[in-house]
């Protein structure tokens, strides 16, 4: 794992101690979207295309449940279990957490927020965060897909037991029914994978998340994305719209 992911996930204090360039134009940015609608693969494609530095809050919650439990605060444990029983992690607790991190969401080589802000009280403490030094969010993507596609993409979605490589029984399917083809492992579903259990997921956004994108529409950030077809036909797309907002983006 890249230094800067790991300074985020322990959250010490030190300077994430990147060496590379500073990119030509450091983003600043949020990615909301509905489970299934990808937005971890286009994390990872605009992470290697801008340079920012990516931070998950969900990242640090799942790293904590590997933890020594004794080691854990009274907070971190209550994320722990609301977590486990599918709920979001209370604002407090999450935004305490941001803001002992809020070296990392300063940082002069940009970052991408992959699972906060979630609420709107917690969009509105990382624009304090941020006010504090100076600083501004540059934009929001937000990757829309109808809920049928949604439930579509993650029911059919099977996981390898052994290498948790992932098939899709119509997009990507294994060569042999039920098996992986990378290690020979047992394909299966996982619970928060079936149909019911992501009607749930999306209703907790629906209701939760939902409301950030008007947030950040009234303020001018959010660039809707359209999250259907290939992960690289939505990346072109991505580039596409930032570039009609930004200007030509750098090599
Ligand atoms: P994720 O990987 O972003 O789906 O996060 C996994 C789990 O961590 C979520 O289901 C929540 O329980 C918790 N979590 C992560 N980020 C947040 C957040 N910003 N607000 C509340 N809960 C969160």
């Amino acid at each position: 794992m890249s230094n800067e992911r790991q300074g985020w996930i322990e959250g010490n204090a030190d300077h994430c101690g990147r060496t590379d360039p500073h990119p030509a134009r450091p983003f600043r940015m949020v990615l909301l979207g509905a489970p299934g609608a990808g937005k971890g693969t286009q994390a990872e494609l605009l992470t290697d295309r801008l340079r920012p530095c990516q931070l998950s809050t969900g990242d640090v919650f799942r790293a904590a449940k590997c933890a020594n439990s004794d080691a854990l605060s009274t907070a971190m444990k209550d994320a722990m279990a609301a977590m486990q029983a599918g709920r979001l992690v209370s604002d407090e607790t999450v935004i305490d957490m941001v803001r002992e991190r809020s070296h990392c969401v300063t940082c002069s080589y940009g970052f991408m927020l992959d699972g906060f802000p979630r609420t709107v009280s917690q969009a509105e403490a990382l624009d304090e965060i941020l006010a504090d030094h100076d600083l501004k969010l540059d934009v929001v993507l937000n990757y829309d897909l109808p809920v049928e596609t949604v439930v579509r993409r993650l029911s059919g979605r099977r996981t390898c037991r052994s290498c948790k490589t992932t098939f899709h029984v119509e997009t990507k399917p294994p060569k042999k029914d039920g098996v992986c083809d990378k290690c020979g492992g047992e394909l299966y579903q996982r619970d928060d994978d079936q149909a019911e259990s992501i009607r749930v997921r999306l209703k907790a956004y629906e209701e939760s998340t939902a409301p950030l994108a008007k947030y950040y529409d009234a303020k001018g950030l959010l660039l809707t994305i359209i999250a259907e077809g290939e992960p690289s036909e939505i990346f072109a797309r991505t580039l596409t719209a930032l570039e009609e907002r930004f200007g030509p983006l750098p090599a």
